[in-house]
């Protein structure tokens, strides 16, 4: 069932669940891949490549908490109504964000990050109250994305949480434009700091709530592919994390 077409049907809801990550939480990863041996003979000098970063080799790439496809997961279950399961999802996907972000918000300094970079070549910006759009530095441009969201969750009129409150006819927008947000955010934190999620042997977690996070935008039709691609000349580099995912046969085509 396509989640923009859902709304207008029955809007009528249940209290919200107890708030419980559907990310299982059991560690399955063992590195056991070695470094290729170094080649001793003398080369011809080659024009050197730039090296991949280290979310696209192997073994970080497979590190994951959740084995198989992510499409199980996702679905939505018996009874729960859809507008409900996307709310408490994304209360999820925030949360955890949230909480990862926080442990690297150290390393996340304006001067370590100027801009929101996401790519060798892509800085988010920020369309500030004179609709201009601003370079900001990245823990500043999270503060601002994290805040906003944070607000829209406490807010009644735009996440409901009393039985009987129905959820706005906006409610699928504004999710939209959450879900494109904590993409940056996911998609920073990939590109500028992946080392210090290795430093703490969290790859496993991260890996696995970024490809369940993608599963359910691309479920529910919160994600536009060009927003996890972006464009030839400014590509994000998460982009190839879910080609090689999709590619492993974790996420759908
Ligand atoms: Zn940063």
């Amino acid at each position: 069932m396509s989640f923009f077409n859902s709304i207008g049907r029955s809007m009528t809801r249940s209290q919200r669940g107890p708030k419980r990550s559907p990310t299982p939480t059991s560690a399955t990863f063992s590195p056991t891949d070695s470094a290729p041996p170094t080649p001793t003979v003398a080369a011809p000098p080659v024009v050197p490549q730039p090296r991949p970063p280290l979310y696209l080799c192997s073994p970080f790439v497979e590190a994951a908490l959740v084995k198989g496809n992510f499409k199980t997961i996702v679905m939505l279950p018996k009874y729960v109504d859809i507008m409900e399961w996307v709310a408490v999802n994304i209360f999820d996907f925030y949360t955890n964000l949230n909480e990862f972000y926080g442990v690297i918000t150290e390393c996340c300094t304006q001067q370590a990050c100027p801009t929101m970079s996401a790519g060798q070549t892509l800085s988010y910006t920020w369309i500030n109250q004179d609709r201009k759009s601003v370079h900001l530095p990245a823990p500043t441009y999270i503060d601002y994305v994290m805040t906003w969201i944070q607000n829209l969750l406490n807010d009644e009129g735009v996440f409901p949480t009393k039985s009987g409150q129905d959820f706005p006819q906006s409610f699928p927008s504004t999710v939209k434009h959450v879900y494109r947000q904590l993409l940056r955010v996911f998609a920073h934190i990939y590109h500028a700091h992946y080392h210090q999620i290795l430093h703490l042997r969290s790859e496993p977690h991260f890996n696995s709530l970024f490809a369940h996070f993608l599963a359910f935008g691309r479920e529910y039709e919160l994600l536009e592919m060009k927003d996890v691609k972006g464009s030839s000349s400014a590509p994000v580099g998460i982009g190839r994390l879910w080609e090689k995912w999709r590619d492993m046969g974790l996420l759908e085509g």
